[in-house]
């Protein structure tokens, strides 16, 4: 199973791709992670990819697609993997695809998690945090439970960081909508789009993404 994962922050992205992990026993391959460690490892890509970071530029295509070639080659990719971070551009989906049409080894699906942009900005704006033992509330669906104390002794003191305020979700959400439409286009066209409703338990969600993916 080959895929690639797509979905706006605050989808579930991120514990999905775990779950598919270990439902389908493929690795999940992010490219984040990736270029993180081979920083960390000192490799020759690693090296080039850490000089281009630090001059606060984004790592190139080509070093990237090398860093996705290195890792495809590992035994545990043989029966697949979950791209999750790559491609963000078309010409990083071309990239892709010439990539993987060289190792023989196409694409199955594109699964995009599918978010209604008001319902994710609801889920995110009811977010809270305590300012004391640093843990994260919801105001609806997981509130502090009555007459818990924190570490302090005290009542948890509530507050909404930055990055959850609405205006900031929203401009986020606008960024993401506008870059990854050209893929979903792109991926629409060659029937490798598989769009799933992501408003839902995280196991609502699973049996959706598990569904679309075993059609294709
Ligand atoms: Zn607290």
């Amino acid at each position: 199973m080959r895929l690639v994962l797509l979905g706006a922050p605050g989808s579930g992205k991120g514990t999905q791709a775990q779950r598919l992990q270990a439902h389908f026993g493929v690795p999940q391959v992010s490219t984040g992670d990736l270029l993180r460690e081979a920083v960390a490892a000192g490799s020759a890509l690693g090296r080039a990819a850490k000089a281009v970071m630090d001059a606060g530029q984004l790592v190139a295509d080509d070093t990237v697609l090398g860093i996705i070639r290195e890792r495809l080659a590992r035994p545990d990719a043989d029966r697949g993997f979950i791209l999750d971070g790559f491609p963000r551009t078309l010409a990083q989906a071309d990239g892709l695809a010439a990539l993987l049409r060289e190792l023989g080894r196409p694409l199955d699906a594109v699964v995009l998690l599918d978010v209604d942009p008001d319902a994710l900005t609801r889920r995110l704006t009811g977010r809270r945090s305590c300012r004391n033992c640093g843990r994260v509330f919801h105001l609806v669906s997981n509130p502090p439970p009555a007459g818990e104390l924190c570490t302090s002794g005290a009542p948890h003191e509530l507050f909404q960081r930055d990055d959850d305020r609405e205006e900031t979700i929203r401009a986020r959400l606008e960024v993401y909508r506008e870059r990854t439409q050209p893929l979903v286009e792109h991926y629409g066209r060659r029937g490798l789009l598989r769009r799933v409703d992501a408003d839902g338990s995280l196991d609502e969600v699973q049996a959706r993404l598990e569904a679309a993916i075993g059609r294709s």
